[in-house]
């Protein structure tokens, strides 16, 4: 039995793409404009292969344009970099997404940099993760902006909250710490390093775990009544003989002790995706000046209540 209110990202990435949908069809009645998502895949690797149809899917339910582009793993890195080009220049696209990992021939952060910043929708450019230090208007990593959504949500003002980052990736960790450090809160950045991992867990308000490691955060590291953010997703065997999906947190110790807590799957991962519409929607409205449809930069409430 857990006593922590369980974050449903279902429904709050339902609430949130709900909001997309209604800003994309203001933006057409108004403007008539179409956000268009591009995105690009090389190999066939399966796990991408879902991701990427997902988000394609889910732009298209959003009332988007969705471009895909699936290439061949043998895709040389200049062919690929040439796509990205034409992508930077087409006036349809308003974001484009490559799905990492790329092949080992290819450098990946060769492919960020050529991407225009202004459609960097993964918000994985220098100069999109530089305006987001700075503390200016910037295209946000996806999981750690849904992160972040979630925690207002369920907390509020996250105004002089201790909180910690555990993982310092360019696509988590690092823009997870500065978002919370825009919020006004007290940042600690953990990772491979760092000592006395759970006691200063233990004196965390918010925790986030974007490490990769299957139930690592335990229990007793969490604060009574903190808030914990899974962002983990790892495979392990289930005693059926099968898999299953877990977090970087141990979850049915943690949620006795937390306030509230993300569930995997079912919490972090859904609006990752609904954070990418977001980004989309928002290049897409940068890109042309539109200033007056409101962007769903927070969650709407629930109207369930
Ligand atoms: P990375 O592998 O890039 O980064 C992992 C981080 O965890 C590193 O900073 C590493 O530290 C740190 N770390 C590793 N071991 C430890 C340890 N024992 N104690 C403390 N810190 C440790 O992973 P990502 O950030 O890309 O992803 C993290 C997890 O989140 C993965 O499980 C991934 O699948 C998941 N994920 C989920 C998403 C979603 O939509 N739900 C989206 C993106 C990721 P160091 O830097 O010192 O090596």
């Amino acid at each position: 039995m857990s006593s922590a209110k369980i974050i449903d990202g279902k429904d709050a990435a339902a609430r949130l793409k709900a909001g997309v949908t209604e800003a994309v069809s203001a933006l057409k009645a108004k403007h008539g404009l179409v956000p268009g998502l591009a995105t690009v895949l090389v190999g066939e690797d399966p796990a991408s292969q879902v991701y990427v149809r997902n988000k394609q899917k889910t732009a298209t339910a959003a009332g988007m344009n969705s471009f895909q582009h699936d290439l061949p793993a043998e895709t040389s890195e200049a062919d690929l970099l040439k796509l990205v080009r034409e992508l930077n220049e087409d006036p349809a696209v308003n974001g484009i997404l490559v799905q990492l990992p790329v092949p080992k021939h290819i450098d990946p952060f060769k492919v960020i940099t050529t991407l225009l910043p202004a459609k960097d929708v993964d918000g994985l450019h220098p100069e999109s993760a530089g305006r987001l230090i700075a503390g200016g208007d910037a295209l946000v990593p996806c999981t750690p902006l849904g992160c972040l959504m979630l925690l207002k949500d369920t907390l509020g003002d996250l105004t002089g909250k201790n909180a910690i980052v555990v993982g310092r990736s360019n696509l988590v960790g690092k823009p997870m710490a500065h978002l919370l450090l825009n919020e006004n809160c007290t940042v600690t950045i953990a990772h491979s390093r760092t000592q006395d991992l759970p006691g200063l867990c233990r004196t965390a308000d918010i925790v986030v775990a974007a490490v990769g490691k299957a139930e690592m955060v335990r229990g007793d590291w969490i604060k009574p009544g903190a808030t914990v953010i899974d962002v983990g997703i790892v495979r392990v065997p289930a005693a059926d003989g099968k898999t299953k999906l877990v977090g970087d947190v141990k979850f049915d110790e943690a949620s006795q002790v937390a306030g509230a807590i993300t569930p995997v799957p079912g919490g972090v991962g859904p609006m990752t995706i609904a954070c990418l519409m977001v980004n989309t929607l928002k290049a897409c409205c940068a890109q042309h000046g539109v200033t007056d449809v409101p962007l769903p930069l927070t969650l709407p409430p629930k109207t369930d209540a």
